[in-house]
């Protein structure tokens, strides 16, 4: 395999605790490798209980300091410039985002970093239009609600989407007033690490954003902790349920972004290019290793010959490949773990007689590095585990059916509800259809469309909560009514 860029750089990370970089009281650490060589990139601090409440302590102080008292505009324009320091470091963060995780680079750059900006931007605006609620009751009272930041708020992220996601949260948790105490994933820590000094840099006071390394103990730890106020998780639907019973003694606010099997539904009316196009994206961008990817395929009958033939051809053109290299789609999966994890489910098509249209085994050309290739399977029922169970990689099923009665049944017949697509030219139908989905977020004609104002999160197992515009800053608030007897 071609190398186009250095990749053997080395990053260790350490936690960021009251401003400055710690290691653990015992000293511990664990290794972080590149997914794409299988080389060691770091050691990487490992943390418990006793960091998680150094960072909880120095949290509780900072939310009574400066920051708890610093005016509405200094704070928005602190907000602003942390967005202006991630776009300063976009090529670095780029780079290591995608030695962390295996991604493109070219996606690190536009989608990862690009975005994690634009968060920072988004809530510095928003927090300075957000108002509250007033009624007046005859001429007896006024009421009026206040806000106030909840307090310490534990951020806990998955690796698809390291910066990305962590912004996702820390932008609306600083702009509403809270400390924060993150907890990125084992897998990729670099990003984060690094996004508490530009926070630093930008003016945030020390204490305010905390970043505490470690394996899973650690974010019990931190879900468990009598003085964190609320947690907001991104990650396993199984880790949520663990985290919300971890919670519970404390009786925290919980956000659960979880996770999804997200149904992509092709009617014979739709604009096929369009349709191909972006099928192509819902399936394979990031490896298929986005909780919005729409692994489920079905395609109504009298186009499923001229979907498959065009869909597979254009996968064919995929290229698997250096994760530094312009011209790759596909790079490496995140871990081992996860990579035998998809390599197992591929096994698992096998053995219930599914078809491979394209790919099912590990990239070849490969000596190091978690490469497979992007899979179509067809021939799996309803209930083949491949239909069912996500499997947060480049793998799709592709199932025909006839009526729309018939493919809702299947689109709501999971115990999940992120999100779907649904290609139609009739708008009735697309009305119609999209209303009946049991998702919290249903694209026409389209898929990753994202305004940031607009709710997001998932119904069933995907999700408790919404995140976005006034969603993220209610659930990053308390209010107080206030009562004025006149
Ligand atoms: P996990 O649930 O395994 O981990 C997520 C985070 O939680 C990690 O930082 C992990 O630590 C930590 N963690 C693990 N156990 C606990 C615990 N008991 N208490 C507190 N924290 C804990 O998810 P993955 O990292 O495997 O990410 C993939 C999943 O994320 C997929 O299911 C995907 O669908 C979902 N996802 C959902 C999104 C959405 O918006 N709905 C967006 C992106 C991903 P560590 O791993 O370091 O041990």
């Amino acid at each position: 395999m071609q190398t186009t860029e250095n990749r053997t750089e080395r990053m260790d990370c350490s936690h960021f605790i009251d401003g400055s970089y710690v290691q653990s009281g015992n000293g511990k650490t664990f290794e972080n490798t590149n997914p794409a060589t299988e080389e060691l990139l770091g050691n990487v601090a490992e943390g418990g209980t006793e960091e998680v409440d150094q960072a909880v302590r120095a949290a509780r102080k900072a939310l009574k300091g400066e920051w708890g008292n610093m005016p509405l505009k200094k704070r928005s324009n602190i907000i602003r410039k942390i967005g202006d320091l991630i776009l300063e470091r976009q090529d670095e963060l780029a780079r290591l985002e995608s030695l962390d995780t295996g991604k493109p680079i070219w996606l690190s750059k536009s989608v990862d970093i690009d975005r994690a900006a634009n968060n920072f931007y988004f809530f510095a605006d928003y927090m300075t239009t957000v108002g509250t609620e007033a009624y007046q009751q005859d001429d007896i009272a006024i009421h009026y609600a206040v806000r106030k930041p909840v307090g310490v708020v534990g951020l806990i992220n998955p690796w698809n989407l390291p910066l990305f996601l962590m912004t996702w949260k820390l932008a609306p948790a600083l702009a509403a007033g809270n400390t924060a105490v993150m907890k990125p994933s084992e897998v990729t820590p670099i990003t984060a690490t690094i996004l508490a000094q530009i926070c630093k840099d930008a003016g945030v006071p020390d204490g305010v954003v905390n970043v505490v390394h470690g394996f899973g103990e650690t974010g019990a730890a931190l879900t468990s902790h009598d003085n964190v106020d609320a947690i907001a998780f991104t990650g396993e639907t199984v880790t949520g349920s663990t985290i919300m019973k971890a919670a519970a003694p404390t009786l925290k606010k919980l956000s659960f972004e979880l996770g999804g099997k997200n149904p992509n539904v092709i009617f014979a009316d739709a604009d096929m290019e369009d349709v191909i196009e972006t099928t192509i994206r819902s399936s394979f961008i990031n490896q298929g290793e986005v909780c919005l990817c729409g692994s489920r395929i079905y395609v109504e009958r009298p186009v499923y010959d001229e979907f498959l033939e065009r869909f597979t051809a254009k996968t064919k053109e995929l290229v698997v490949g250096d994760p530094f290299d312009p011209n790759t789609n596909v790079g490496a999966l995140v871990s081992e773990e996860h990579y035998n994890k998809v390599l197992s489910y591929l096994d698992i098509a096998k053995e219930e007689n599914g078809t491979f249209l394209t790919g099912g085994k590990a990239a070849e050309g490969f000596d190091k590095g978690y490469f497979v290739e992007p899979t179509i399977i067809t021939g799996l029922g309803k209930d083949s585990r491949c239909v069912r169970e996500e499997i947060f990689g480049p793998v799709v099923t592709v199932i025909p059916f006839d009526t729309e009665e018939e493919v809702l049944e299947q689109v709501n017949d999971t115990h999940y509800g992120l999100s779907a697509s649904v290609w139609t030219g009739n708008v009735k139908r697309a009305t119609r259809f999209s209303g009946q989905i049991e998702a919290g977020i249903v694209w026409v004609n389209t898929w990753f469309l994202r305004d940031l104002r607009t709710p997001f999160g998932g119904m069933k197992h995907s999700g408790v909560g919404r995140e976005g515009g006034a969603h993220s800053f209610d659930f990053y608030s308390e209010l107080t009514n206030i009562t004025l007897k006149m």
